[in-house]
Parts: structure tokens; C-alpha cells; sequence
């Protein structure tokens, strides 16, 4: 059975301080009352080490929201995989569409940053999604089957079977727009099917796939409770504990 998962996203967002304490606060918060689901927070580099030893890990998963392409060296200002491993993290989150679009990530450095990962024993959430130009030409399908192609399905099915597929339609991030629940079971049933070729049923049956892009706790029942939407990648709605939470319940 493929894990039911809620994944916050923090950006660059929150200090150290704010971050240790959003991160007590969500512990608590679960804590007193248990998810039905596995729970994430992928927070920047500077908060891991800290934030990994207020949270209880059993509860909640501790992720990066990018590694370099690199494994280790002359590179200035870079993260390596090995080193967010090591304060604790379990997860990483690779090809968001800001880091596609603002740091021009390619494809080819996607597919390095996900060998890493993996190579470092971390879990990768793997983003995937079209503009909104590519949505109205009716692109969608052949954007994330490319980008699938282009980073990841080089992988084993073993490995494979370490992705976390997320999809977060490019309109939707930020913005208040939110897919549709049918919208995005459509595409979400498609990523799977786009899987299933590949690597065949049951592992296309195994891997979760979360609907990113302005999910909040009054939309969430409604996408989580579609057969192919496995929980959700949050951004703005992951820096506040009760917002968040509301959306760890939508599972409940
Ligand atoms: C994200 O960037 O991963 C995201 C889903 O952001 P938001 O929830 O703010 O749209």
C-alpha cells in the first residue's frame, strides 16, 4: 500500500529561531493528537541539524528542499546530499519549479541531484508540472512525461521505488488557484499509468503522488479524497502550524 504523505515546503522563510519554533510547535501538535498519515517538513539548510533534534522522527520526516549536483569539493556555497543526511533529514525535495525556473535546473542536473540523493540513502520528492501556457495548449501530459523521462526514469526500480512523485501544476504555486480535485486526478491517474509503462503496475501502485500548488485545509479533503492523490506538497499553508495541521487532518 502507497503511503498517504503531507509535505510542507518552508522556502526561504522563517529564521532559525521561527523555524525551531514552528517545528516544537508542530511536534506538540502531533504529539497530542497522531497523524493518519506520514508527515514532512522540508525546511532550508541552516534549520536541519536544529530542527532535527526537537522533532520526534517517527512522526514527522525532516527533508531539504534541494542538494547540489555535486558530491563534494571546490563548490562554493553548495549543500552536498552527504551533508544534509547527516543532521538527520530523510527526504529531499528535487526539481521544484522555482529551482527549474529561477536557477535554471535542468533536466541533466535533476538526474545528478537525484543519483546523489539516492546514492546518500535519501528519500527524493521528485516535483513535476506544467505552466500555464502549457496547460492551455493542452500540453500537460507530454510536460510531466518528459520531465519523469528526464530525471528519474533512468533509475532502477528499486531506486525508483525511493521517489515521491510530486505534482504541482506551475499556475497553481502561490497563487490561490488550486486545481481542481478532477483536474488533478486526471493528471495524478496519468503520472501513474506514465509509470506503470515503465516500471510496470505494482510499482506505479506503490509510489505516492502529492498534488501541490495553493492546497490549504478547505480543499484538502476534497483532492486527498481522489483514488490517485496520495496528500499534498505544501508551500504557504506549511508556515503555520494550525494551517498546516488542517491539512495533515484532511486524512482524518
Ligand atoms: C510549493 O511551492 O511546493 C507549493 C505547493 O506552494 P503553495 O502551497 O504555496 O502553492
Amino acid at each position: 500500500m502507497r503511503k498517504k504523505i503531507v509535505a510542507g515546503n518552508w522556502k526561504m522563510n522563517k529564521n532559525l529561531q521561527e523555524g525551531i519554533a514552528l517545528a516544537t510547535e508542530l511536534n506538540e501538535a502531533l504529539a497530542a493528537d497522531k497523524p493518519n498519515c506520514d508527515v514532512v517538513i522540508c525546511t532550508p539548510f541552516i534549520h536541519l541539524a536544529k530542527v532535527s533534534e526537537v522533532i520526534d522522527h517517527s512522526v514527522i520526516g525532516l527533508g531539504a528542499e534541494n542538494c547540489a549536483d555535486k558530491e563534494k569539493g571546490a563548490y562554493t556555497g553548495e549543500v552536498s546530499a552527504e551533508m544534509v543526511k547527516s543532521t538527520g533529514a530523510e527526504y529531499v525535495i528535487l526539481g521544484h519549479s522555482e529551482r527549474r525556473e529561477y536557477y535554471k535546473e535542468t533536466p541533466e542536473i535533476l538526474k545528478e541531484k537525484v543519483l546523489l540523493a539516492l546514492a546518500n540513502g535519501l528519500k527524493v520528492i521528485f516535483c513535476i508540472g506544467e505552466s500555464l501556457a502549457e496547460r492551455e495548449a493542452n500540453k500537460q501530459n507530454e510536460v510531466v512525461k518528459a520531465e519523469l523521462e528526464g530525471s528519474v526514469f533512468n533509475l532502477s526500480a528499486e531506486d525508483f521505488g525511493k521517489i515521491v512523485i510530486a505534482y504541482e501544476p506551475i499556475w497553481a504555486i502561490g497563487t490561490g488557484k488550486t486545481a481542481t480535485s478532477e483536474q488533478a486526478e486526471e493528471i495524478h491517474s496519468y503520472i501513474r499509468s506514465v509509470i506503470a509503462d515503465k516500471y510496470g503496475k505494482e510499482v506505479a501502485e506503490n509510489t505516492s503522488i502529492l498534488y501541490g500548488g495553493s492546497c490549504k485545509a478547505s480543499n484538502a479533503p476534497e483532492l486527498f479524497a481522489k483514488p490517485d492523490i496520495d496528500g499534498g506538497l505544501i508551500g504557504g499553508a506549511s508556515l503555520k502550524c494550525a494551517d498546516f495541521k488542517g491539512i495533515i487532518d484532511a486524512w482524518k
